[in-house]
């Protein structure tokens, strides 16, 4: 492996886009003839009344019914599979963020590609064999952590299972073992940094840490930046979902503008979640992935649920992959409050411009006099709460920002920093409390 090379995989990152279609149409064809081996989709493809060798085009693909989590939460747990079961050898189930559990079956040759492919995100942010990568994921049925640790391995690296929460160990790790690479969700990283300070470490002089891998949650530009700066890192954002394998689906390259997604590994399409039509080039839609190279479980048009769009223009990285942008979020976690369509997100962002506030915070929808009101509480900067004048000032200007982004003007509270509940896994940003009538 030349060490110097930009590209983990120079050939297939580096495809025009006449040869990522040309790929994705030899790879499309073989899977839709392998999924025949899968009784749903045989079943599907009958009531459709359309045959495999009905797609021709990478535009027929419409032609196909779209596959949702219902299907696979209906299916539970083997199925979707398209192999035998003796031929699996791993199966991941998702927690279920927003429902009953799913079940993903791998086969060697699944895992192998998804090792590659975050070797490849990894290595496509600079990191080398000479690096040593601590993973603060959860590991067992959570992909953010068998995932990463055989990428990490694969590329050569050091790795370090360190697992979830235990921050004073995680703290420990670095200095011990030299930590250049962390993997944490964002609202984990900030936490770190947090105790870090209350231990008297300083990140940039008492670490070797210098590139973090952040995902798992939605989180807005200003975090990603506020958290570089404390922790004196480069971050990169990190999509994956366990329906896909895991981490490793969508990644950004070092110029930190949009996630590449893997066209060799995935057809996307963008479409309206209530029309389930195409939106125009740019526009924010739904997220709808078809593998193009699973073996135990091949998805055809899986609905993700999640919102984004595709970025214009090409990189100036050399990759043809098309760019995602940001996740907004899940369209399942949009609040509707008085008839409105707020994503947490966007209270993320207007929340996070302002320097005074730290990056916690919680979001209560309660029912008071029949009316629904929704509840801002974040936490404060080390300042002074006995300022009573300037705490006022700054909760009214806060009001304000949010009521020019949301429409609705939210109570807000300010509270102490590390006053509200943390959570060591995704963390939990919206509480619902609202009558249901
Ligand atoms: P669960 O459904 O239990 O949360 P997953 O671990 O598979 O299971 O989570 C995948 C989901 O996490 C994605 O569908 C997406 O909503 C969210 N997600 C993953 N990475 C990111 C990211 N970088 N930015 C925003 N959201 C993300
Ligand atoms: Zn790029």
């Amino acid at each position: 492996m030349d060490l110097h090379c930009e590209y983990f995989h120079p050939e297939l990152e580096t495809l025009d886009r006449a040869g990522i279609i040309k790929l994705q149409l030899e790879r499309l064809h073989r899977t839709l003839e392998h999924c025949m081996q899968s009784e749903f989709y045989r079943k599907r493809f009958a009531e459709a009344g359309i045959r495999p060798s009905d797609i021709k085009t990478l535009e027929d693909l419409r032609k196909i019914p779209f596959t949702t989590k219902q299907d696979l939460r209906d299916n539970y747990p083997f199925g979707l599979r398209s192999i035998a079961l003796e031929d699996c050898v791993r199966l991941h189930s998702s927690s279920g963020t927003t429902g009953n559990p799913t079940v993903i079956l791998h086969s060697k040759l699944d895992l192998e590609q998804w090792a590659q492919a975050v070797a490849r995100c990894l290595w496509m942010v600079g990191c080398r064999p000479s690096d040593v990568f601590q993973n603060s994921s959860g590991y067992g049925m959570f992909t953010g952590g068998l995932g990463f640790q055989y990428g990490a391995e694969l590329l050569g690296m050091l790795t370090v299972p360190a697992a979830a929460g235990n921050t004073l160990r995680q703290i420990k790790f670095f200095t011990d073992f030299g930590t250049t690479v962390l993997h944490a969700i964002p609202s984990y990283a900030a936490r770190i940094y947090e105790v870090m300070c209350e231990q008297g470490i300083d990140p940039r002089r008492d670490t070797r840490l210098r590139t973090l891998v952040i995902g798992a949650e939605p989180h807005s530009e200003d975090t990603r930046r506020r958290i570089e700066e404390m922790l004196g890192v480069k971050a990169y954002n990190s999509f994956g979902m366990s329906e896909m394998c895991g981490p490793g689906v969508a990644f950004e390259c070092k110029e930190q503008n949009g996630m590449h997604i893997w066209e060799d590994y995935y057809i996307v399409e963008i479409v309206n979640p209530d029309t389930l039509e195409p939106v125009p080039d740019g526009e924010v839609g739904e997220l709808v992935l078809t593998t193009l190279n699973r073996e135990a479980m091949p998805l055809l048009r899986y609905r993700t649920r999640d919102l984004t769009r595709i970025l214009p223009g090409e990189c100036p990285c050399g990759r043809h992959h098309i760019r995602l942008d940001r996740m907004k979020g899940r369209s399942d976690d949009m609040i509707i409050l008085k008839g409105v369509n707020i994503f947490p997100i966007q209270i993320e962002q207007v929340l996070m411009q302002f320097k005074e506030l730290a990056s916690d915070y919680l979001i209560t929808l309660e029912t008071r006099d029949n009316n629904d009101t929704m509840r801002v509480e974040v936490e404060m900067q080390d300042v002074n709460l006995d300022d009573y004048a300037s705490l006022q000032r700054l909760e009214r200007s806060i009001r304000s920002r949010l009521k020019d982004e949301i429409l609705i003007t939210p109570e807000i509270r300010l509270v102490p920093k590390n006053s509200l509940p943390k959570s060591e896994g995704k963390a939990v940003r919206v509480k619902d409390l609202r009558q249901q009538y």
